[in-house]
């Protein structure tokens, strides 16, 4: 069974544990992968053994190009997670990714949730954090083995509208 150490944290991925291990196998090729449903052919990111439109249960890893949009997001100021301490405040994002974006309906897509980091590697500061701008994947490597799919800002058009929290 893979045993990783992140940021102080003892991560255990069972063999068994085909929510996650193939997306972790995949981070440290630095490929983002998604859930894949075959009887409705719909993309989704979050965890879950049933596809959440049509209850299939049958899915298979499919690679992403990792470039999406900022659709929401929250600003950690106080964390309660000790190995987090150090990196707040931080920004946790909910990018759509291109590949469906707006599909099965407007309201919905492909959203995965991670942290928005700068070109370091540290949390993107909150006043670059907003709904609408464009990102893609960026891979944190860890000394064993670990990778664990980021986003950061990427030099693009925003889509739609542009917003951000005023403090
Ligand atoms: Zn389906």
């Amino acid at each position: 069974m893979p045993s990783y150490e992140y940021r102080g944290q003892q991560i255990n991925i069972s063999d068994a544990d085909t929510e996650y291990k193939g997306y972790f196998e995949a981070a440290a090729e630095h490929r983002l992968v998604v859930k894949k449903c075959l009887d409705c052919g719909l993309l989704r990111g979050e965890p879950g053994p049933g596809c959440p439109w049509c209850t299939s249960l049958q899915w298979e890893w499919n690679q992403v190009s990792g470039k999406g949009t900022i659709y929401s997001y929250q600003i950690v100021a106080h964390t309660v997670v000790p190995s987090f301490r150090d990196w707040a405040p931080f920004a946790i994002v909910l990018v759509e990714l291109d590949e469906q974006s707006g599909q099965p309906d407007q309201y919905d897509g492909l959203r995965i949730t991670a942290n928005l980091v700068d070109e370091n590697m540290e949390p993107e500061k909150e006043e670059n954090v907003a709904i609408g701008k464009r990102v893609e994947v960026a891979f944190l490597d860890g000394e064993d083995g670990f990778t664990l799919p980021q986003f950061r800002l990427i030099d693009e058009p925003p889509k739609g509208t542009v917003w951000q929290h005023q403090v």
